[in-house]
């Protein structure tokens, strides 16, 4: 509930509401957006710069399931205090090549987070560990380039990653422009733009094929796709591998990455409706489609917009679309944030005693261990510090860390205790405890990004005529980006459709020439 007075100064909701017929809006195109992330944010604020381009009013309307927006772009308050920082639980960094997300930044005048107090901490910055030792440990203000490429153990292998990765996302960036933007068919851009050969093989394939050493793929390349998409080379494909090391200008918004869909949302003056479920989705005969929440309200659009996973959408679609998009696998990811006045024990990363463990600890799989699909040994996919500070909480006042852990089960208290070095209780694992280990702890539950594992052929944009839908784009790329991309993407095709004729003004259904136009489009 905290979250609803947060945005609701941003949301500012327009007085017309959700499921009244007003005059004017009878005029204007009728839009429903389902789903608040950085997809539908996007396609609501992309839609309403278009149209108005293009001169058509538009009645936009969001319905989120959630009392918050932002969908897996969400953030907690350390130690649940106001005022202490917003830590990202979801999408938590982006990065320079993002145009959509540092325009935003930029456009809505939001602040980088800063690191001040991490950069005083003295630590070692990044330590790539196999659940035997540390294979690589950086201290560096830069990117992995910066550190990586000097490392005689890799020989050339940094510098021809980087070369690979600006390739491939330098063909990624003509998606942005004309002649592939805007983009009908996603497989057909991916074709068009020479990045089909990259996602149809592993990550493992491709660096084997454009001749990167094993050891730097299996140790550094594999550390970065296990943090970014908790999955190991063999079982993702090359161009999310390629993703995961574009870090260069990496960066968040302060205070949570989330108010850059909010301000998207109350740019486009789109009727955000928080805290309501559509459950169902039903074609009329004259081509305009009801929507219906789970409160048993109904209301009527010519457009729909699905900018979430269908398959976890609980949606009804009657009848079904032309496209239906198939259901694929998810990664189930759990993050935990918790405090500790503690750092992590060398013992428990076998290093000697008052050694310091580095702030971010990526993991990979040790070399004599085969690749599986999952874990393995090191037994969590990275621990980091994300933030330090004091707990308002605590008395006397005390100095803690806020680490952040990604793995594929939920964090229990012989792992704290281990990992700590010092003994966490079930009660503290579960709910923290302001005087003891672990003082405050927040667990959740992700399907976080689809397994990114090899495809060439990709969801249709259109499911039918008038239905839309975003996600699809999870499956080539998973990032904020890429959904605000094809939010983007989609709000233009909606644009040029009602621009060539499917645009249906004020009594189009009785004008028999209208009819003729349709069925010769
Ligand atoms: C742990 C984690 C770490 C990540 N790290 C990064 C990162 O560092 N950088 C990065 O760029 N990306 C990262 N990602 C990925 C990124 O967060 C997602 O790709 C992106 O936020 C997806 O946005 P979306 O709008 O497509 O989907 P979502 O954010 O899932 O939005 C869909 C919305 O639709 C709503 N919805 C669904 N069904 C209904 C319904 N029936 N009625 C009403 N509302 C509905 C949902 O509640 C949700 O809010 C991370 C993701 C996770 C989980």
């Amino acid at each position: 509930m905290m979250r609803i007075s947060r945005v609701a100064w941003l949301l500012q909701v327009p007085l017309i509401a959700a499921f009244s017929t007003s005059y004017k809006a009878h005029y204007a195109k009728r839009v429903a957006i389902i789903g608040a992330g950085a997809g539908g944010s996007s396609t609501a604020y992309h839609l309403a710069r278009y149209a108005a381009e293009a001169g058509i009013s538009t009645n936009i309307t969001v319905f989120e399931r959630n009392t918050y927006v932002g969908g897996r772009t969400t953030t907690v308050q350390a130690w649940n205090d106001p005022l202490s920082p917003a830590m990202e639980l979801g999408g938590a960094i982006f990065v320079e090549v993002n145009h959509i997300m540092m325009d935003a930044m930029q456009t809505f005048n939001l602040s980088a987070a800063g690191h001040d107090v991490l950069a005083r901490l003295e630590m070692p910055d990044l330590g790539i560990w196999n659940g035997q030792e540390f294979v690589l440990v950086t201290k560096a203000g830069g990117t992995w380039w910066d550190t990586a490429k000097l490392l005689w153990r890799y020989g050339a292998a940094p510098l021809w990653t980087n070369r690979l990765m600006k390739s491939a996302v330098g063909k990624f960036l003509t998606m942005y422009d004309e002649p592939v933007f805007p983009w009908k068919s996603l497989s057909d851009a991916i074709e068009r733009i020479g990045l089909l050969d990259v996602t149809g093989v592993t990550g493992e394939q491709y660096l084997k094929a454009n001749g990167i050493g094993r050891r730097f793929a299996d140790e550094v390349i594999q550390a970065s796709t296990r943090v970014n998409y908790a999955s190991n080379l063999a079982y993702i494909h090359g161009l999310e591998t390629m993703v995961c090391m574009a870090t260069s200008g990496a960066t968040a918004v302060e205070g949570g990455n989330w108010q850059i869909f909010a301000h998207m949302l109350k740019s486009s003056r789109a009727n955000v409706q928080l805290n309501t479920t559509i459950n169902r989705i039903s074609k009329r005969k004259d081509g305009s489609y009801q929507v219906t929440t789970s409160a048993g309200d109904t209301s009527v659009f010519d457009d729909v917009v699905l900018a979430g996973p269908l398959q976890y959408a609980n949606l009804a679609m009657d009848p079904a679309p032309k496209h239906v998009p198939d259901e694929i696998p998810y990664t189930k990811l759990y993050t935990t944030l918790f405090s500790s006045p503690h750092r992590l024990s060398p013992e428990a990363f076998n290093l000697g005693s008052g050694a310091a463990v580095p702030q971010y600890v990526l993991t990979t799989l040790p070399l004599w261990e085969d690749s599986v699909d999952g874990v393995g040994s090191p037994g969590f996919y990275s621990i980091s510090i994300s933030d330090a500070g004091t707990n308002p909480h605590t008395s006397p006042r005390r100095f803690e860390y806020i680490y952040k852990i990604f793995s594929p089960s939920r964090v229990n208290a012989t792992f704290l205790s281990h990992i700590l070095g010092q003994k966490v209780s079930d009660e503290e694992a579960a709910h923290g405890d302001v005087d003891g280990t672990v003082s405050w702890i927040h667990h959740k539950i992700w399907y976080s990004y689809p397994r990114e594992y090899p495809r060439v052929t990709f969801e249709e944009l259109r499911l039918d005529d008038g239905l839309w839908y975003t996600s699809g784009i999870e499956s080539f790329i998973s990032t904020m980006e890429t959904s605000a991309l094809s939010g983007k993407n989609v709000a233009r095709l909606m644009r040029d459709e009602w621009v060539s004729g499917r645009y249906k003004p004020e009594g189009w259904n009785q004008d028999p020439a209208y009819e003729v136009k349709q069925v010769q489009m």
